[in-house]
């Protein structure tokens, strides 16, 4: 089913090697122990290696060369068994090193040395500031020493560091200390134990000059587990909120899934340059310092959650990812959707459950959708790759949360519980597949889930078309669901997919969820409550549901329990209803979405036609009833106030007129500012809260509330509120206040406040690198149209640098989603990502090859800016380019 790359297969496929995921064959020989050895120099790093070979059982042929990966290494020696090999006795290319001929079972050694420092790709070993750290998953390893460097191969570790005791006091690795000591020229070591067997991606080293913060947690066997977190001294004040999240995190993992942690240490470290948010290594998670760091005064609220988030992530891979691992990198959803679910799960029992659920989904329906609309599109499992570093992406992180979360309501939590203790028991230690989870569930449960594995091969979202009929006379509805999924790129018939449906009937009359009893043709009766889970299998399907006493209004798709679009022919009146009578939070939100964005097509349609826009009564009337009925969930209501985003109102569209969009969306913003003004000046003043700054859910949704009406009331540059926003940016009573003040101030017209405000703000932190990554956020994110220029600017600022991948991110990607200003139609948006994109090539492909993905939507857009945006793509591919980039570039133009 690979037909992809069509026009320009034969060019694309000779040129770089695709790896499939039905080629899969396990490795000839496995580890079962590799002994370490480094010597730490910033330019010349040796690696000894000393690994413990044996013939795979299932691969037990004499003859197999034994292939080791490698690159960037330069060899010093190789020896088998104590023997140094001759030189026509291997064979080293630019991807590894092949020994011809070994015996059954022996002991490889191998010597190389390294260039941390210059290692810009941050993959392997390299410096962060002064400080060696790794980051190996998923083909890191190879850049350290000669190894069979994939997910299947998993070994125990054992680990010496040497160096500078001086500059490099601190010496980490995986496991536990087993040993340390002194050595001449005043250098120390010490030896670390892994004993649990891994794969090489879970490999890590820290060594620098860190101090930490320790804790304790007793696990629920009654073990006392070390949890310390190393960061740089000026760090140290900044790691509360993190300690507190692993220990919530720690417990939450005992009592929901029964999974306990299994070394005597845990440890955290912060380092400021680094790829992605945070890695799983076995015993020594490495963080970007954005994604564990936290103060009050330095970090907003969503950071702290965001933080929140992370470290429960990396800590339940420990068995979601660590302790069963994937066989190869295609089922790499395996560990990352069960573990995104696993963290969403824990975020929302730990804060507001229906907030939680509302920003997950609103993020997934903005940026997963467009990526399986568009040309990189790929299923959960995919089948074949180029660099499989391309593959962190939403499709495997969150579509695949999303999958685990369908079986966990077509099961129901009891039996959910059950397969995930099945998959850990039967699993154990073992590189496994993405069938093996599913079947333990359908095990567990007795359902059949042959058509549900579909979810994990066909990419692109399900649409689905509902409709509904009530019979006065017979008291039945009929609810009509038919579902299809668009054509990807090589994929193009898509069959059925076993969808779980949840939903209501609510009563127009009584505004209550009526009781379902869903009738088969036979006139079989089941009731399934108030609160159902229908299974939509077929392309067209009727639910006929009976005893149904008044006229009701559906609402579908509760809690997203699929990730599908849902078309339904609801009115306007239909919205409101819901908006106030759902008993669903998450649908109440979606019915005020949905009115909105009703309301936001006429204007665009205005917008186009020149004619002249008029406000929804109906919208103002809602966001008034909102505003006025005091509701007992800030959290919610805040979500309820907040327009939907101009990236969420371009995905609804054929066509994305970026100019329509933005203004018929501050024509709303506008509008339901000025008719509202005395209510959401009460909210912004009945939301001040003068306590102790704290993360709780409480504090945040107050603060969220509070912002979200001065946004509003800013939007037109309102007297009061530009007073009220100076003196919450003066007050500077915590990083939330602060950075929502500046950022509106920022963004208004009103220069002579904000450029003296900017400055002031960039001079105070110009000593935090994290502040400094939202000062040069908030200033590129500007509506207004001197943006790019600023760009530009800043790029040459002393604090900005592209080898810092927080500064890429804050700057360029920040600019990228600046949607009135990259797309400028003079391309000069588009110009300036592509001269990002062929710079990073160079210095780090991984983040060249996230960084380009605005341009490669294209086709999203009218035939000027498509043809602006290819001219750039072809710019690009023009270069000699890294695996990564030519990947992207490849799949956008085909
Ligand atoms: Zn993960």
């Amino acid at each position: 089913m690979v037909g992809d790359f069509t026009h320009n297969k034969e060019r694309f496929m000779s040129e770089m090697q695709a790896t499939y995921l039905k080629d899969y064959l396990p490795p000839a020989y496995r580890v079962t122990h590799t002994e370490l050895t480094f010597d730490l120099d910033p330019s010349a790093t040796r690696v000894k290696a000393r690994l413990h070979v044996e013939r795979h059982p299932e691969r037990d042929e004499a003859d197999l060369p034994l292939e080791l990966f490698g690159e960037a290494l330069t060899l010093v020696s190789v020896a088998i068994d104590g023997q140094p090999l001759e030189p026509h006795e291997f064979q080293e290319d630019e991807k590894g090193l092949t020994i011809t001929r070994v015996p059954a079972r022996f002991q490889l050694d191998t010597e190389v040395e390294i260039d941390p420092d210059a290692n810009t790709a941050l993959e392997g070993l390299y410096r962060s500031n002064g400080m060696f750290c790794t980051q190996c998953e998923p083909e890191g390893f190879r850049r350290i020493t000669f190894y069979p460097d994939r997910p299947d191969v998993m070994a125990t570790f054992s680990t010496t560091v040497i160096g500078d005791a001086k500059t490099l006091p601190v010496l980490l690795s995986n496991g536990n200390p087993v040993e340390k000591g002194e050595l001449p020229n005043g250098r120390h070591f010490v030896t670390w134990e892994d004993p649990h067997p891994k794969p090489a991606y879970l490999f890590a080293l820290v060594a620098g000059s860190l101090e930490k913060v320790e804790d304790h947690f007793t696990t629920m066997s009654g073990r006392e587990v070390l949890l310390q977190i190393w960061v740089e001294p000026e760090n140290l004040d900044k790691t509360e909120h993190a300690m507190a999240s692993l220990k919530r995190s720690m417990k939450w993992d005992e009592e929901t899934y029964g999974r306990e942690y299994d070394l005597d240490r845990f440890m955290i470290v912060a380092v400021n340059d680094f790829n992605m948010g945070a890695m799983e290594n076995k015993g020594l998670n490495i963080f970007n310092s954005a994604a564990v760091l936290t103060h009050p005064q330095t970090a907003t609220d969503a950071t702290f959650q965001r933080v929140e988030g992370i470290v429960a992530h990396e800590y339940f891979h420990n068995w979601s990812g660590n302790r069963v691992t994937c066989r190869d990198w295609f089922q790499l959803s395996l560990k990352e959707g069960f573990t995104v679910f696993r963290d969403q799960t824990f975020s929302a029992d730990v804060n507001s459950a229906p907030v939680k659920r509302i920003e997950d989904v609103s993020f997934f329906r903005t940026a997963q959708f467009a990526e399986d609309a568009g040309p990189t599109a790929h299923p959960v499992r995919p089948d074949h790759y180029i660099e499989i570093s391309n593959f962190y992406t939403l499709t495997i992180y969150e579509k695949g949360a999303e999958v685990v979360r369908m079986l966990r309501h077509l099961l129901g939590w009891d039996d959910f519980r059950r397969g995930s203790d099945l998959y850990f028991e039967r699993f154990d230690g073992q590189a496994v597949r993405i069938e093996d989870f599913v079947a333990c569930m359908a095990e567990v449960s007795g359902l059949d889930l042959n058509q549900f594995m579909r979810w994990y091969a066909q990419a692109g979202t399900p649409e689905i078309d509902a409709h509904g009929e009530y019979d006065y006379a017979t008291g039945h509805y009929h609810l009509r669901l038919s579902q299809r999924t668009p054509a990807t790129p090589g994929q193009f018939d898509k069959l059925p997919l076993h969808i779980p449906v949840r939903m209501g009937l609510v009563g127009t009359k009584s505004g209550h969820d009526l009781t379902l009893k869903l009738t088969d043709e036979s006139g079989e009766t089941q009731t399934l409550g108030k609160d159902g889970v229908i299974h939509l299998r077929e392309a067209e399907q009727t639910f006929v549901f009976t005893d149904v006493e008044e006229a009701p209004v559906p609402s579908l798709l509760r809690g997203f329990s699929a990730p599908v679009k849902l078309r339904y022919p609801y009115s306007r009146e239909d919205l409101a209803f819901l908006l106030t009578h759902d008993s669903d939070g998450f649908n109440r939100w979606d019915a005020g979405q949905r009115l909105t964005l009703l309301a936001l097509d006429d204007l665009i349609a205005a917008h186009r036609n020149g004619v002249e826009k008029v406000m929804d009564v109906r919208l103002v009337d809602a966001y008034r009833a909102l505003l006025t009925e005091a509701s007992d969930d800030k959290a919610v209501l805040a979500e309820m106030l907040t327009l939907p985003s101009e990236a969420y109102i371009a995905e609804q569209q054929p066509v994305v007129d970026v100019d329509a969009i933005h203004a018929a969306r501050e024509f709303v913003r506008q509008s339901l500012a000025w008719q509202l003004r005395d209510e959401f000046l009460a909210v912004y003043h009945d939301n001040r809260s003068d306590e102790a700054y704290a993360p709780t859910p409480e504090q945040i949704a107050e603060r969220r509330l509070k912002n979200v009406a001065l946004a509003y009331l800013m939007s037109v540059e309102d007297e009061e509120a530009v007073t009220l926003t100076q003196q919450q940016l003066d007050q500077g009573a915590n990083m939330t206040d602060v950075r929502a003040a500046l950022t509106l101030l920022a963004h208004s017209d009103r220069s002579d406040l904000a450029e003296p405000a900017l400055k002031a703000f960039g001079e105070k932190w110009a000593h935090d690198p994290l502040v400094m990554d939202q000062w040069f956020t908030i200033q590129v994110t500007r509506p207004q149209a001197d943006v790019l220029e600023r760009v530009r600017f800043l790029m040459n600022h002393p604090l900005f640098s592209l080898k810092n991948p927080n500064k890429v991110r804050a700057l360029i990607g920040a600019f990228a989603q600046n949607r009135v200003n990259f797309h400028r139609l003079d391309g000069e948006g588009y110009k300036l990502l592509a001269d990002v994109v062929i710079e990073l090539n160079r210095l780090n492909p991984e983040i060249a090859a996230r960084i380009i993905t605005p341009l490669t939507r294209w086709q999203r857009f009218d035939e000027t800016r498509q043809a602006l945006m290819k001219a750039e793509l072809e710019r690009i591919r023009a270069e000699k380019l890294s695996p990564n980039v030519y990947e992207m570039v490849e799949r956008a133009l085909a």
